[in-house]
């Protein structure tokens, strides 16, 4: 989990610099991740969780959403990617802010790069308004990168648009980085790496 909190921060889920207008959105995220990464280095020592802003919640637990999301948009063995992928994500979300379960993204279909982009919407709009539900006025300094995280929701939606391909490319490279991390079989792996080159077609 720590390592992969390590490639969340360096390898941004954002085509940082490619897609202009996203500066704002940029800057957040970049903020987020190294929270996110102080708070991992906390949990695997089993020290209390340092301070973190409410957008760090409302990230890590929208990536707790997606995460399911995910595995079942690919079609992999559930048991495997929940016990394997999801289930560290949800406890240290718990362990970020203590919640019941997360919101579940709906289901998306397309092709597997529309559904990357479908999904990466979703999840930034749960983002978006699970920061504005726990974080009140908090969030009012992050008001562009949330506009920002708006606006192009509707482009990733848009096959044409040059944020899908710049998105797209960025997160088969996230991907690559954070799959890598986790322990999945061998099936698995070979379902997941097939997925993923079917969505690399659409570049
Ligand atoms: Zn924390």
């Amino acid at each position: 989990m720590l390592k992969c909190m390590e490639v969340n921060s360096k390898y941004m889920r954002l085509p940082a610099g490619k897609v202009a207008g996203l500066e704002a959105m940029t800057d957040f995220y970049r903020r987020i991740a190294s929270q996110s990464l102080d708070c991992a280095q906390a949990w695997v020592k089993d020290s209390p969780c340092p301070d973190h802003e409410p957008a760090t919640d409302a990230f890590t637990w929208g990536v707790v959403a997606w995460s399911d999301a995910f595995g079942l948009s690919m079609g992999v063995d559930m048991a495997e990617w929940s016990r394997l992928f999801v289930s560290p994500h949800h406890e240290f979300a718990c362990y970020i802010k203590p919640l019941e379960d997360p919101e579940p993204l709906p289901d998306v279909d397309g092709s597997p790069a529309d559904i990357i982009l479908k999904l990466d919407a979703l999840w930034m709009e749960l983002v978006i308004k699970l920061t504005s539900q726990w974080g009140l006025f908090h969030h009012l300094k992050d008001k562009g990168a949330l506009l920002e995280a708006q606006r192009v929701g509707g482009e990733l939606r848009n096959p044409g648009s040059p944020a899908y391909k710049a998105f797209l490319e960025s997160d088969l490279t996230f991907f690559h980085h954070l799959f890598k991390s986790f322990p999945f079989s061998e099936k698995t792996r070979k379902h997941i790496n097939a997925w993923l080159k079917k969505a690399e077609e659409a570049l």
